[in-house]
C-alpha cells in the first residue's frame, strides 16, 4: 500500500459525476491545511474556535484547482482539444495548467489592468493564450459565451457544473477533519460559484439535497456518503464596490482592491440565494481598508498569507463575531481562497515601509537590532 496523494478525483471518485473510463487530470490539488488560528482570535477579543481553509496551498495557489481537475477532465473525455475561461486571475491560471498537464490548448480572457501579476506569470508560463479585453470581467464572462457558441471550445468558468462538483470536495475535507459540520462557514464571494459548491458539499456529507446542485437538483440525499449530522450557516462577504448581493442586482462598474471578487454580475445568482435561504445564512460587505488590513492582521499573528479577496472571509467572521451575529463559542471555518503570493504589490503598495538600511558593518547591524529588541 503507497500513501502518495494524488488529487479530489482519485479520492472522492465516487462522489463525483465522472465516467469510470475518464483519466483523471490532476495536480495533486486538495487536502489542504485547515488552520485553527491561536492567535488572532485572542488579540481581537472574540470567544470562538476560528479555522482557516487555506486553499492557497493548492497546486496553482487557489480553490479553483478544485473545479478545475474535473471541468478539465470531463472536457478532455467528452473529446475537447481547448477550454475557454473568462478570469480575474485565478481561473485562468488553473485553467492554463491544467491544460498544459492535459496537453490541450486553454485562451483565458483577462480584463484590463486589474490583474494580479503572479495570475498573469501563471497563464504565460503555463502556455495559455492571453487575450486582455477593454472591460472587466463581466464584459469577459459575456463575450467567452458568445464565442463558445460556434467555437469549439470548453466553458471551464464556475457556470461549467463540472466546476463546482470539484469545489465541492473542500466541505468533504472540513467535515472530515471537524467529524462534523462547523457551525457557520464564511467565504469571499465573487461569481457565487464556491459558496454554492461548498453548500452542495455539505449538504451531501449530511445526506441532505440541495435545490442548488445543478446535478442532482435537491436529490443529494440519495447519493452514497455515510451522513454526518448538520450544515453550517454559510455566510458570503462581498467587497462595498463590488457587492450586488447587497444591492440587490448586477452592479455597473465594479471597483476593489480584492480583483478576484470585482464581479458586478455574479454567474450563481439564483444558486447562492438558494444557499442562503436554505442555510440560513447571510450576506454582507467590507471596505477595501477593512480587508487589507485583517490580510495584514492574519499574516503577522498567525503566519497565514492570503490574498486581499481572502481576507474578505475571516474580515467579516471576526466582525460579526464581535457584533454578535455570530454567537459566541461557535466553531467557524472561514475559506482563504488563494494564496497572498500571487499579489504581492497589495502588500507592499505603501512601499517597503519596515526596511531598514544600514552600513555592511557589524555594529551598524547590532544598533539596528539591539534598538528594536
Ligand atoms: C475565484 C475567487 C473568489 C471568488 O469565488 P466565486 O466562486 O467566484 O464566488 C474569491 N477569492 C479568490 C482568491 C478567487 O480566486
Amino acid at each position: 500500500m503507497t500513501s502518495r496523494y494524488t488529487g479530489i478525483i482519485e479520492t472522492y471518485r465516487s462522489r463525483l459525476p465522472l465516467a469510470p473510463e475518464a483519466r483523471a487530470i490532476s495536480l495533486g490539488e486538495g487536502r489542504t491545511p485547515l488552520i485553527r488560528l491561536e492567535n488572532l482570535p485572542r488579540a481581537e477579543g472574540v470567544d470562538a474556535d476560528i479555522y482557516v481553509k487555506f486553499e492557497g496551498a493548492n497546486p496553482t495557489g487557489s480553490f479553483k484547482d478544485r473545479g478545475m481537475t474535473v471541468a478539465v477532465t470531463q472536457a478532455v473525455h467528452a473529446g475537447s482539444r481547448a477550454i475557454i475561461c473568462a478570469s480575474t486571475g485565478n481561473t485562468s491560471a488553473a485553467a492554463a495548467a491544467y491544460a498544459a498537464r492535459a496537453g490541450i490548448k486553454a485562451f483565458v480572457l483577462i480584463p484590463e489592468g486589474k490583474i494580479a501579476m503572479g495570475k498573469l506569470a501563471q497563464a504565460v508560463v503555463h502556455g495559455a493564450t492571453v487575450v486582455q479585453i477593454r472591460g472587466n470581467f463581466d464584459d469577459g464572462m459575456r463575450l467567452v459565451k458568445e464565442v463558445a457558441r460556434t467555437a469549439p471550445v470548453a466553458i471551464v468558468n464556475s457556470i461549467n457544473p463540472y466546476r463546482l462538483q470539484g469545489q465541492k470536495t473542500a466541505a468533504f475535507e472540513i467535515v472530515e477533519a471537524l467529524g462534523r459540520a462547523p457551525d457557520f462557514h464564511c467565504l469571499p464571494v465573487g461569481n457565487a460559484g464556491n459558496i454554492t459548491a461548498h453548500w452542495i458539499g455539505y449538504s451531501e456529507s449530511a445526506g441532505t439535497g440541495t435545490a442548488a446542485c445543478a446535478f442532482c437538483g435537491g436529490a443529494c440525499a440519495q447519493l452514497p456518503p455515510a451522513p454526518v449530522a448538520g450544515r453550517p450557516r454559510m455566510v458570503g462577504y462581498q467587497a462595498s464596490g463590488a457587492a450586488p448581493f447587497l444591492r440587490g442586482g448586477p452592479v455597473k462598474e465594479p471597483e476593489t482592491v480584492a480583483t478576484a471578487i470585482r464581479i458586478g454580475d455574479p454567474q450563481s445568482w439564483e444558486q447562492a440565494w438558494t444557499v442562503q435561504r436554505e442555510s440560513g445564512g447571510w450576506f454582507d460587505e467590507l471596505g477595501d481598508e477593512e480587508i487589507l488590513a485583517m490580510q495584514a492582521r492574519l499574516a503577522a499573528a498567525e503566519g497565514v498569507f492570503c490574498e486581499p479577496a481572502s481576507a474578505t472571509s475571516l474580515a467579516g467572521a471576526v466582525r460579526d463575531l464581535k457584533r454578535g451575529r455570530i454567537p459566541a463559542g461557535s466553531t467557524v471555518v472561514c475559506t482563504l481562497t488563494g494564496n497572498g503570493l500571487k499579489d504581492p504589490d497589495a502588500v507592499l503598495r505603501g512601499g517597503l515601509r519596515d526596511l531598514i538600511q544600514v552600513d555592511a558593518e557589524r555594529a551598524a547591524v547590532e544598533r539596528a537590532l539591539l534598538a528594536r529588541l
